[in-house]
């Protein structure tokens, strides 16, 4: 298993997490088996946001004395009030069902989140209506060892940063999400359908919130890689030809900030299919021949596929010009995290030799030459 750092939380997440949601309804043998499976292969980040008792008690049994190996990503205002899955902002209500999930878990969540942050009034319904500081009381007591939250709008998710509150935030990403305008709410396209007539290049804000995250630190778990597997499905893919999953996982896994990539698997079978990306070699990750018909919209932004190495002085043009794009977002006030993390890069961008191969290869028209030069200006 591979590690990231989870933003400032000074956890280690495994960069392949498991989405409990598709274990719901489903008998404890099928639970049990995916979670040993999972925990056997090192993933230590399992999110859980169903609120049902019995799903709860399943994954809670399922970890049994290995507990302490895993992370719960646990939300708060999460509800089954009617027998069904909602969203609640009532605070005896999200306090009811929060302790509950607690108890579940041995007294402890370690990553809690304040649940579905989309809208403003989603927003008003958490920072004026007492949820922000129930969440703060809960860290004060050590019943969670850190903030986040999870949303699926880049402007809503904007404003949630700013409060300085988050550690960590549960976002959805993939190829055909950050290709639409950011006005364009992505949940509506499992029932509608992916639309690639509305794909503009990578949003501008969806890629400001993922660079903005890794400049305060903030970390992103990641949900819906696959698009509810959407992407991978040659009926439904708004691509030439469907994604693989490990190009997917990959895509996610090379936004800035991104620690973990969470799968929902429900059986064991399907965790260790989610656990191949480990094995697989960088010619399978490269999503960048899949995004290669809709190379004009890219136009000159990188989208950090490595598909331009090797480079003969073994510098890592995708992480560069990740750094580098961090840095633009405000040059007089570049985060300390980000001039260290270029600086234990192998090969810099001042070693650029501008042999011009990086160039040739890539597919989206990265002026890569300049770029070494104003990374290395900006950042060394
Ligand atoms: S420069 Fe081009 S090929 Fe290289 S990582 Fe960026 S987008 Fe990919
Ligand atoms: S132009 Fe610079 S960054 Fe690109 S391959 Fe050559 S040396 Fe590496």
């Amino acid at each position: 298993m591979i590690y990231r750092q989870l933003g400032k939380t000074g956890k280690q997440a495994s960069v392949i997490g498991l989405g409990c949601e598709h274990l719901d309804r489903k008998p404890y043998e099928q639970a049990q088996e995916t979670i040993a499976e999972a925990l056997d292969h090192g993933i230590n980040i399992l999110d859980v946001f169903m609120p049902g008792r019995e799903v709860r008690e399943y994954i809670a049994k399922a970890l049994g004395n290995r507990r302490n190996q895993v992370m719960i990503q646990g939300h708060i205002g999460a509800t089954d009030v009617n027998q069904q899955y909602d969203i609640s902002r009532d605070m005896p209500t999200v306090q009811r069902y929060f302790e509950d999930m607690l108890r579940l878990f041995g007294g402890h969540i370690e990553l809690g989140m304040m649940f579905f942050i989309d809208s403003d009034k989603d927003y008003s319904g958490v920072f004026d209506c007492g949820i922000a500081d129930y969440v703060q009381k809960l860290k004060q007591q050590g019943d969670i060892g850190h903030i986040g939250f999870s949303s699926h709008n880049p402007a809503t998710a904007m404003r949630v940063l700013d409060t300085g509150l988050p550690e960590l935030v549960l976002f959805s990403i993939n190829p055909a999400f950050d290709l639409y305008p950011a006005e364009k709410y992505t949940l509506d396209t499992f029932d509608e359908g992916i639309d690639a007539s509305l794909f503009r290049g990578l949003d501008p804000q969806r890629a400001a919130l993922y660079t903005r995250c890794e400049q305060l630190g903030v970390g992103i778990t990641v949900m819906k890689a696959l698009g509810a597997g959407k992407l991978l499905s040659p009926e439904h893919t708004p691509f030439a030809k469907p994604l693989t999953a490990c190009q997917c996982i990959h895509y996610a896994l090379t936004r800035p900030a991104v620690s973990s990539v969470l799968l929902g698997c429900q059986t064991g079978a399907e965790m260790l299919d989610a656990l191949q990306y480990l094995k697989a070699s960088d010619a399978e990750r490269d999503y960048a021949p899949a995004l290669g018909a809709l190379r004009n919209d890219f136009r000159g932004h990188c989208v950090y596929c490595s598909h331009c190495q090797p480079c003969p002085v073994d510098i890592d043009i995708a992480a560069v010009n990740k750094y580098l794009d961090i840095a633009r977002l405000d040059t007089t006030n570049i985060p300390p995290s980000i001039r260290s993390h270029y600086a234990s890069l192998v090969g810099r961008s001042g070693g650029c030799i501008a042999c011009g191969h990086c160039e040739e290869r890539c597919p989206f028209g990265v002026p890569v030459i300049a770029n070494m030069a104003e990374a290395e200006g900006l950042l060394r």
